[in-house]
C-alpha cells in the first residue's frame, strides 16, 4: 500500500474526486488504481472564504514498487507504516495469581481489556457503579432530584471520569508504537462509529459512551476477566517493598503481587492511603480556573463563517493560550462544542464543574474551561498539598454557589468591571443544577483573576466576540489533570514498591481518554512481561 497526504479538496467536492486526485498526484491511469481508503480526514479553515479538506488516503496500486522509487524524494507519497497491533505475551495455562486493576475509567479498562486478551484473567475492581445505575444517580444529581452520592457521580463508576463528556478522542502524547490506533480500533469493536478512525479530531458523546462501555466489560468477562463493582480498595499491603494485596471497603482481602492502580484524579482518600501506606508521591503542577459559555453560532461564525453548519465541519471548536504579564499562563482546556457545563462533584459540600456534549454537539452553547496554570511552588511543602488547594477552592465555590450545588457565576462583561453579576444577558447558562450569579474573584486566588482578567481580552482579538459582555463564567475547575505524580521506573513499576503500576490520569501519566487508554495498554504489557520473568 503508498500513503499519499495532503490530498486538498473543497468541501463539497465530488464523490469521485478523491480518486481522481490520487491519480493525478501519482500520475496513474485508472486500472491501476485497485482500491483507497481514507486514513485521515481533516479540514484547513485558516481560510474562512476557502475551507479545504485535507486527506491522508492509502492507495492500493498496480504500480506499488516503481511508485515509490519514482517518489522517493516526495515526504507525501510514503510505504503505508503497519500499525497493527501485536500482543506482546501469552499468559501460561498455570497462572499462579491474577493481575488486579484498579479503576474502570479508560486506563483501567484498556490495562484490562489488554490483560485478558493476553489471557491473564485480570480482576478490575471499581468503587463506583455499573455504567447504567450510575447514569441514574448521576442525572438525579444534576437534576436536584437526588444528593451528591460520593461513590457514584461523574467521576466515580463504570467508564471513569470520562463517561459523561464530549467523549474528546484526540491526545499529544507520543506513539511510535501506534497503541492510540489500537485504543480507537478496539473502541470501534465496541459499538463507536468507524468514522473516529479517520476523523482528525473524534469524539464519541455521552449516550454512546455509555453503550461502548458495557461493551467493553462484556469482552473482558468473556475473556475470563472479572470486573466487581461498589469495591473501592481501602488499603495495599506491601511488605519488603512489594505489594501483596488489597483490602476492599468491605473487608474483604484480595492477594496480586501485580496491581495496576489507575484511580483517577479524585480518587483522594486513595491517595492519602498511599501515601500512608509510603509510596513515593511527588506534587505535579495542575491548573484551576473557570468555564465559559458563548452561544455556539458565535464560534462557529469566526472560525467558519459562511460555512458554519456544513455537516463536515460540525460545530467548531478552538483552542487558546495567553501568556500573561504576571508570568502565568492562561489556555482554554476540554473545550465542548454545542455542549452542557456539568456538574462534576464528588466529594460532599465541595463544587467542581467540567463540561460533556452529545454526538450531535447540538446544544445552543459552547463551552470550555478557561484556566492559569499553577505549579507545586503555588502549594508548596508537601506531596499533597495541591489536593488541599482543590479542596479549599472547591468548598470556596460551594459556599459561594449558596450550598445547593449551584455554581458561582458571573457574566464576562462585569468580571472584567469588576463587579458582581446580579441579571443574566443573552447567553443562559447550561449548568445544572443551577447558577447564583455573583463575584467569582472571590473564588480564586488574586493572580489568577488577573490573568484571567488579561487573557479574555485578549483571546477576543483570536475569537472576535470571545470577551463579549454576557458571555458566562461559572466556577471553579480546578480538576484539570492530577496535582500529584506517583513516580514510576521505566519498567512501569512504582519507584520504590514494587508489583504497583500507577497508571492514567491520576497518577500523572494521562490527561484525557485516550492518552489513558494508551498508558493502560502500556502498563498491560509491562505487567504481562513482568509475570513471565
Ligand atoms: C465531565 C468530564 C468530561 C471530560 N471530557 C473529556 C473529553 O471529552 N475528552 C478527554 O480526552 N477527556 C475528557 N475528560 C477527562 C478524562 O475523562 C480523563 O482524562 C480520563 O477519564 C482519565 O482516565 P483514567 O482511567 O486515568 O481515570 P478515571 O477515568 O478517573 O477512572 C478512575 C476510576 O477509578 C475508580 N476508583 C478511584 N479510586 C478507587 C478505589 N480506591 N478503588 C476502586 N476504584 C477506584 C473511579 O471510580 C474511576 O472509575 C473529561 C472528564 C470529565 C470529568
Amino acid at each position: 500500500m503508498v500513503r499519499l497526504t495532503e490530498i486538498k479538496l473543497p468541501l463539497d467536492h465530488s464523490e469521485d474526486a478523491i480518486a481522481s486526485a490520487i491519480l493525478k498526484k501519482l500520475q496513474i491511469a485508472p486500472a491501476d488504481l485497485l482500491s483507497y481508503s481514507i486514513f485521515k480526514r481533516s479540514y484547513d479553515a485558516r481560510k474562512k472564504e476557502a475551507i479545504v479538506l485535507v486527506y491522508i488516503v492509502d492507495v492500493e496500486t498496480t504500480q506499488e514498487k516503481s511508485l515509490l522509487q519514482r517518489f522517493k524524494k516526495d515526504p507525501h507519497i510514503i510505504p503505508t507504516p503497519d500499525m497493527s497491533y501485536r500482543m506482546v505475551a501469552q499468559a501460561p495455562d498455570n497462572l499462579a495469581s491474577r493481575p488486579i486493576v484498579i479503576g474502570t475509567g479508560p486506563c483501567g479498562m484498556f490495562a484490562g481489556l489488554l490483560l485478558a486478551q493476553m489471557g491473564f484473567r485480570p480482576i478490575l475492581l471499581e468503587r463506583g457503579k455499573a455504567v447504567r445505575d450510575r447514569t441514574v444517580d448521576t442525572f438525579a444529581f444534576w437534576k436536584k432530584k437526588d444528593e451528591l452520592n460520593p461513590e457514584s457521580n461523574a467521576q466515580f463508576g463504570e467508564g471513569g471520569a470520562g463517561t459523561f463528556s464530549d467523549g474528546k478522542l484526540y491526545s499529544q502524547v507520543k506513539d511510535s508504537n501506534h497503541y492510540g490506533r489500537k485504543v480507537l480500533t478496539e473502541l470501534v469493536q465496541s459499538g463507536a462509529s468507524p468514522e473516529i478512525l479517520y476523523i482528525n479530531k473524534p469524539h464519541i458523546g455521552t449516550f454512546k459512551l455509555v453503550g461502548i462501555v458495557q461493551s467493553i466489560r462484556a469482552r473482558i468477562e468473556a475473556l475470563g476477566g472479572e470486573i466487581r463493582f461498589q469495591s473501592r480498595v481501602e488499603d495495599l499491603h506491601i511488605e519488603a517493598g512489594q505489594v501483596q494485596g488489597v483490602t476492599l471497603a468491605s473487608g474483604e482481602y484480595i492477594a496480586s503481587s501485580h496491581i495496576v492502580l489507575a484511580v483517577g484524579h479524585s480518587a483522594r482518600d486513595t491517595f492519602q492511603m498511599l501515601f500512608d501506606r509510603g509510596v513515593y508521591i511527588e506534587a505535579k503542577p495542575f491548573s484551576i480556573g473557570f468555564r465559559v459559555e458563548h452561544p455556539q453560532t458565535l464560534i462557529d461564525r469566526c472560525r467558519f463563517g459562511d460555512r458554519s453548519g456544513h455537516k463536515l465541519l460540525g460545530a467548531a471548536d478552538y483552542k487558546l493560550v495567553h501568556h500573561c504579564q504576571n508570568g502565568r499562563s492562561v489556555y482554554s482546556f476540554c473545550m465542548c462544542p454545542g455542549g452542557l457545563v456539568v456538574a462534576a462533584a464528588s466529594e460532599p459540600g465541595r463544587l467542581v464543574t467540567n463540561g460533556m456534549s452529545q454526538y450531535s454537539r447540538n446544544e445552543r452553547n459552547a463551552n470550555s474551561a478557561i484556566v492559569v496554570g499553577i505549579t507545586p511552588d503555588d502549594y508548596p511543602g508537601h506531596p499533597l498539598a495541591g489536593i488541599a488547594l482543590q479542596r479549599r477552592l472547591e468548598e470556596r465555590a460551594f459556599e459561594l454557589g449558596g450550598g445547593t450545588y449551584d455554581a458561582p457565576g458571573q457574566l464576562v462583561g462585569d468580571f472584567l468591571a469588576d463587579r458582581p453579576s446580579n441579571t443574566l444577558g443573552t447567553v443562559q447558562p447550561s449548568y445544572t443544577p443551577g447558577v447564583q450569579l455573583g463575584d467569582l474573584s472571590l473564588s480564586l486566588p488574586d493572580y489568577a483573576i488577573a490573568a484571567i482578567r488579561e487573557a479574555l481580552p485578549a483571546f477576543d482579538k483570536q475569537i472576535n466576540g470571545f470577551a463579549m459582555p454576557d458571555a458566562v463564567l461559572t466556577g471553579v475547575e480546578t480538576r484539570t489533570s492530577s496535582p500529584i505524580r506517583i513516580k514510576r521506573k521505566e519498567d512501569y513499576q512504582s519507584l520504590n514498591t514494587k508489583g504497583l503500576y500507577p497508571a492514567g490520569e491520576g497518577a500523572g501519566y494521562a490527561g484525557g481518554i485516550l492518552s489513558a487508554g494508551i498508558d493502560g495498554i502500556k502498563v498491560a504489557e509491562a505487567v504481562a512481561l513482568n509475570i513471565l520473568q
